[in-house]
């Protein structure tokens, strides 16, 4: 797969891209990320590619003229037309079905924004899905297309060690992931649970699926109502449901 980033700051893309696991996938080839200079398209004398609003008000827009022909110029060399996002606060929030999704396609090509945002033309012309990272406001595009980029090159085959790394963890999985331990035994007092020294593997199995729904519970209920719930979670998720209550009453 291959995912391009129309960006103001391809260098600052890169100082990220070209580290830890996604770097290494990219120098390996299980991914290829390019990062373009909508600036190198500016037509104006002074590199300019943003202007004031029509209309009025604070901050300055995107021009139409550099980002268009930044994303003409990957279409050519591609010979393709990648499936273009816009990141934006306007968008669909992001998840991990989003990032599966997005994992299937053969081109990927995310559109950073800056300052008020690009103008109207490009959205309703070239971009095929506008997506947020969530309801928060951010100066630039560059860190939620990362996270995207980042989100969706981790489940191409070969990135991370297997299939069952990610679709194990939090959220893939339905549930939040069970609480991990490494060494040393005890820290600061707090011992690893017994159960997770023994080597049994169905009791670690059984511990972990209980202390997942125990969490998820706990932290994001909302979950449950799409989980792949076993007969067997559901008694224990009856059996905790009736322990809380007793509890709450006992207070
Ligand atoms: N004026 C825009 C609005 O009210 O919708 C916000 C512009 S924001 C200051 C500048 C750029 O940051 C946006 O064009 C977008 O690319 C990016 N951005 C900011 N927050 C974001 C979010 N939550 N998700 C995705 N992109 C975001």
């Amino acid at each position: 797969m291959r995912i391009d980033l129309l960006t103001l700051f391809p260098t600052m893309c890169e100082a990220v891209l070209g580290e830890s696991i996604i770097g290494r996938a990219r120098k390996a080839g299980y991914v290829t990320i390019e990062c373009h200079d909508i600036r190198a398209f500016s037509k104006d004398k002074h590199r300019h590619v943003d202007d004031y609003p029509y209309g009025g008000g604070v901050g300055m827009i995107m021009q139409p003229g550099p980002i268009f022909d930044c994303f003409a110029d990957l279409c050519g060399h591609l010979r393709a037309r990648p499936h273009l996002v816009y990141l934006t606060p306007q968008g669909k929030r992001f998840n991990q079905q989003t990032a599966l999704r997005f994992s299937q396609l053969d081109n990927l090509c995310l559109l950073c924004g800056h300052y008020e945002g690009v103008d109207e033309r490009v959205l309703t012309e070239i971009v095929d899905e506008e997506i947020s990272l969530g309801d928060f406001v951010l100066t630039g595009g560059e860190l939620p297309a990362l996270c995207v980029a980042d989100a969706v090159a981790r489940l191409l085959p070969g990135v991370l060690a297997g299939e069952e790394s990610w679709r194990e963890e939090s959220i893939a999985s339905g549930l939040l992931e069970y609480p991990q331990y490494t060494r040393p035994p005890v820290y600061h007092g707090k011992a690893v649970p017994e159960v997770l020294l023994g080597g049994h593997h169905a009791h670690i199995m059984d511990f972990r699926r209980e202390a997942a729904l125990t969490r998820t519970v706990s932290r994001r209920p909302d979950l449950l109502e799409t989980a792949e719930l076993t007969k067997k979670d559901q008694i224990f998720l009856r059996a905790l449901s009736e322990k809380q209550k007793r509890a709450t009453a006992g207070t």
